[in-house]
């Protein structure tokens, strides 16, 4: 028998029109395949936002285990909503929280990661011909606290689900039909890809592409889980992220990613001594901000700049850290910029080519856009610019590197 986990996300399940119209295309799918279906939903769209700032009314910061009772209430809402359409189709079906799968989660409230999924219930239900239907972006502890995945995280549910029941294919239904050579609402012109990498597509969602979250490509990538990114709303294949393959087209680049949560901050005249990035970036991580990029440059008068990235969120209180830091250690000054943005273009084909370095910062020059910052590893090249050259370097690189559509 085949299984098929499908995901819808928020705007696919935003109105009860699309509900309807998801549970609409789940009976017409078992009727003409008779796959075996689980089906993993997001909250209707705006609603996980709108409960984040509801919960702002209340206190200035709420714990992060509230907010899980809360945001959790969101997926609920769906699962039983679509069960309802579905039965009313005259498909049996059946509704599942996280908590009631079992899918059992550590204890890091807010971004828990899964640790095992309990799957008998599900299989049972299977082999009866219901739908079974699994709130995303949620789990339980050990100790039966409701926890939530991160943001983005029902593509995670359905990948773990997909792995826990050996499926044969997890399909993440969403607004696009497929992963792009970038955001198609930054470019346009942007291509969508028919096959991706593991590697590219974690590169390319650690680096700020939100189309699936980062732990699901992890997650598929470790356990082989054939993925793909499809539409709601459009027919078509979308795109499969598979294996590199002998057979597959090496693009020098396949994509490019921009992130616009990022902060800059800078320790002026540092003295040049053993000891000093780390008792710069100590009190950062005790105080759990995490550290993108960092740059050190060279001393000529026996102080450094040290200069790193975090994410737009934690600006004020590093920069409150590194105003102590910097009387601690005598450093001559802090400064920092939350108007920056980190472009990246990414792909396997990197790896054979000398040269991409110098195209995408000579594509840059020509528009006049000045990097800040550079950090490369094997299969991509991230650049941080001013906020406002965002649209401009994504569209320039894009071009550059003949990526656009005809
Ligand atoms: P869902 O609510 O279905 O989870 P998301 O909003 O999380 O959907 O992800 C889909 C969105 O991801 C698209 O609307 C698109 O704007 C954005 N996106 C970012 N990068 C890409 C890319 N490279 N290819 C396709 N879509 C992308
Ligand atoms: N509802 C959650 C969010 O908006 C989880 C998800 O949609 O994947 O982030
Ligand atoms: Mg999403």
């Amino acid at each position: 028998m085949t299984l098929h986990v499908h995901k819808y996300g928020g705007t696919s399940v935003g109105t009860a029109d699309k509900i309807q119209n998801v549970a609409k295309k789940l009976v017409k799918e078992k009727a003409s395949t008779g796959n075996d279906l689980v089906v993993v939903v997001s909250a209707m769209s705006g609603e996980t936002n709108r409960m984040t700032e509801l919960a702002k009314t209340m206190q200035a910061s709420p714990s992060a285990k509230q907010m899980d009772v809360l945001l959790s209430t969101g997926e609920q809402v769906t699962i039983a909503l679509l069960c309802m359409a579905l039965e009313e189709l005259g498909q049996a079906a059946v509704s599942y929280t996280g908590g009631q799968v079992k899918i059992v989660t550590d204890d890091a409230h807010s971004k828990a990661r899964i640790e095992d999924i309990h799957t008998n219930n599900i299989q049972a239900d299977l082999a009866k011909g219901r739908i079974v239907v699994v709130a995303g972006f949620q789990g339980v502890t050990a100790a039966g606290a409701i926890t939530t995945l991160g943001r983005g995280g029902s593509d995670t549910t359905a990948v773990a689900l997909a792995a826990a029941l050996k499926a044969d294919e997890c399909r993440i239904y969403t607004d696009v039909d497929g992963v792009y050579t970038t955001d198609p609402r930054v470019e346009p012109k942007a291509r969508r890809l028919d096959k991706i990498t593991f590697e590219e597509m974690l590169e390319m969602a650690s680096l700020g592409s939100k189309i699936l979250q980062i732990r699901s490509v992890e997650f598929a990538g470790k356990y082989n889980v054939p993925l793909r990114v499809l539409s709601t709303f459009i027919d078509g294949e979308g795109t499969l992220i598979t294996y590199e393959d002998e057979g597959m087209e090496k693009a020098l680049i396949s994509g490019i990613a921009f992130n616009r949560d990022e902060a800059k901050v800078t320790l002026g005249g540092v003295p040049d001594m053993p000891g000093v990035a780390s008792a710069i970036l100590k009190p950062i991580s005790a105080a759990n901000i995490e550290i993108d990029m960092i740059v050190q440059n060279i001393a000529e008068d026996k102080t450094t700049d040290f200069t790193f990235t975090v994410h737009r969120n934690d600006y004020d209180k590093t920069m409150r850290i590194l105003q102590e830091i910097c009387e601690q250690l005598d450093a001559d000054r802090v400064t920092g910029d939350d108007k920056i943005v980190k472009v990246s273009i990414v792909g396997v084909g990197m790896r054979s080519h000398a040269g991409i370095a110098s195209q995408m910062f000579s594509a840059l020059a020509d528009e006049g856009i000045n990097i800040r910052m550079i950090s490369t590893s094997e299969i991509k090249i991230s650049v941080v610019v001013d906020e406002k050259y965002m649209e401009l370097a994504v569209r320039t690189l894009h071009e550059s590197f003949g990526l656009s559509g005809e």
